[in-house]
């Protein structure tokens, strides 16, 4: 589980996040909604401490987790994954390669090991033939699938995706999008910040809209979708609806 209690985050005179309570459970599916600058990033990356909080504290599976260093906070981020809107891999390295490095690197696998377990990885996002290519020679949408078998590499138990699709051509997000949902309830925790409406309305347990850095809403998604409470919630999904 993860657990927000009291979490806010300041920058200088900025207040982006305020007093965030939030618990999202095993295995649950949780799509983060909200305008431009309201605190979406920040929210999941506190999660896996690439930023540091100002207020409060956040438990993964109840061990609060924010003075954790070294090794303890290494252990930490090989459980929780992380997909990016620009996928970050290495463009000197294959496919296999940026996956394999993790395995190498933080699970000291052999070298025959961690490439059967990344040609897996590759042949759950449908890219098993695409193992040798290097980013350049891969569609913004088969990068995508390939950082997202990395970060399944560590086999986590936490995925956190920050606007997967925003950078992709129209015809390559559909494909992304198949890969999540097909991740989705397979007992992972997902934490996804899209602004892809139907998606999240398909997928997620349960839609969080954040304004402001605050929490307004955080319910199931037809009830968020056909009856949104917030004043302000009403106005965001008049807009991207
Ligand atoms: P978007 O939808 O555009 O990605 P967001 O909801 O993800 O927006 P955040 O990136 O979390 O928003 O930013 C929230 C606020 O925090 C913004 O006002 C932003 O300017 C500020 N902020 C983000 N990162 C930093 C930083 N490193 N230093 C100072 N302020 C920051
Ligand atoms: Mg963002």
């Amino acid at each position: 589980s993860i657990e927000f209690r009291h979490v806010s985050k300041i920058w200088g005179q900025n207040q982006v996040l305020r007093d965030i309570n939030l618990t999202i459970s095993p295995g649950e599916v949780v799509t983060i909604l909200g305008p431009s600058g309201s605190g979406k990033s920040t929210l999941i990356r506190l999660i896996n401490q690439l930023e540091t909080l100002s207020q409060g504290e956040i438990l993964i599976d109840n061990h609060p987790t924010r003075h954790l260093r070294g090794r303890a906070l290494r252990q930490l981020r090989s459980r929780i994954g992380f997909v990016f809107q620009q996928f970050n891999l290495y463009a000197h390295l294959s496919a296999l390669q940026n996956i394999t490095l993790a395995l190498r690197s933080v699970h000291q696998q052999s070298e025959a090991d961690a490439s059967a377990r990344a040609r897996a990885l590759l042949a759950r996002v449908g890219l098993a033939e695409k193992a040798d290519h290097y980013p350049a020679q891969l569609s913004g949408g088969q990068q995508q699938r390939v950082a997202i078998a990395r970060a399944l590499a560590s086999e986590p138990q936490i995925i956190l995706f920050d606007e997967p699709t925003s950078a992709l051509d129209p015809e390559t997000i559909g494909e992304v999008l198949l890969v999540m949902k097909q991740l989705a309830h397979s007992g992972i925790t997902m934490v996804v910040v899209t602004h892809e409406m139907q998606f999240a309305r398909e997928i997620a347990d349960r839609v969080v809209f954040i304004d402001g850095g605050e929490i307004l809403e955080s319910s199931p998604p037809e009830a968020f979708f056909t009856r949104p409470q917030h004043p302000r919630a009403q106005r965001f999904l008049h807009k991207v609806l």
